[in-house]
């Protein structure tokens, strides 16, 4: 997704676009993939000095619930690694565990629950990521 495509949805569901919102949109628009918290934190201060951690923490929580950015926890130990969404409609991830390559998965186990699976639970967040090796490690191993 484009980052004014994001700054449009971010204010159609009435969200400010804050300075650190700004801030960490454009600097996840001129990344090529994905980046942690702390390596994007590096990078934001480097024009926001006084930008402080937690901020950029909280709007990454923020805006990777509402599904404007992606999120994955890439190594399965929760140091979630975030970029711009790579498709508009809500995904998943297949993400490689020997390199870190990360794929769009078009895909979402909630669509398979009905509502009496579901039953009295609203506001549900799906959490679904699928680990494995990918091509070109399988390549290296051979
Ligand atoms: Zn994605
Ligand atoms: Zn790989
Ligand atoms: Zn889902």
């Amino acid at each position: 997704m484009e980052k004014s495509q994001l700054e449009n949805e971010l204010t159609r569901r009435g969200l400010k676009l804050t300075k650190p919102r700004q801030a960490i949109l454009n600097a996840l628009a001129s990344e090529t993939g994905w980046i942690t918290a702390s390596d994007l934190y590096d990078r934001l201060l480097i024009d926001h000095p006084r930008m402080d951690f937690s901020t950029v923490c909280r709007n990454l929580d923020t805006l990777s619930g509402l599904g404007l950015l992606c999120r994955v926890d890439r190594d399965n130990k929760g140091a979630f690694a975030y970029c711009l969404p790579e498709m508009h409609a809500h995904h998943h991830h297949l993400i490689c565990r020997i390199c870190g390559k990360v794929n769009p998965l078009d895909f979402c186990p909630l669509q398979q629950l009905s509502n009496s699976q579901t039953g009295e639970f609203k506001d549900l967040e799906c959490r679904f990521e699928v680990y494995g090796i990918c091509k070109d490690c399988q390549a290296k191993n051979e």
